[in-house]
């Protein structure tokens, strides 16, 4: 575990990252991403940066969070999650997440194939 700087729309989060969640906000251009690593637990985010404020705050930003919201994006995949990190101070948009689930409807072919 060590701690990284994720950027996002307004600003950045210094917060612990595993190994894991740390690949997946590298995008290849030198920077961490907020958006790609998913939801991030409020007792791992240290500081975090807001660009409204142009103050970097020594607590995590507040997480604003829709549950379920079932949003069909794609073919097959599903919204499942949607959070927004916002300012402690001034409630603006640092950073958002979204997380997708796969319908996955090939386990249930098989069956049917299977039964026939
Ligand atoms: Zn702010």
């Amino acid at each position: 575990m060590a701690q990284f700087k994720l950027q996002g729309s307004g600003g950045y989060i210094i917060a612990d990252l595993t190994e894991d969640q740390a690949k997946k906000a590298d995008l290849g251009v030198g920077k961490l991403f907020l958006a790609p690593v998913g939801k991030l637990e409020e007792q791992k985010m240290f500081k975090h940066y807001c660009k409204n404020c142009a103050v970097e705050f020594d607590k995590p930003p507040k997480i604003q969070l829709e549950e379920n919201p079932n949003e069909l994006v794609a073919d097959n995949l599903i919204l499942i999650e949607r959070g927004q990190y916002t300012c402690q101070q001034c409630s603006s948009i640092i950073g958002e997440y979204r997380v997708f689930k796969k319908q996955d409807e090939s386990s249930d072919v098989g069956n049917a194939r299977s039964n026939q």
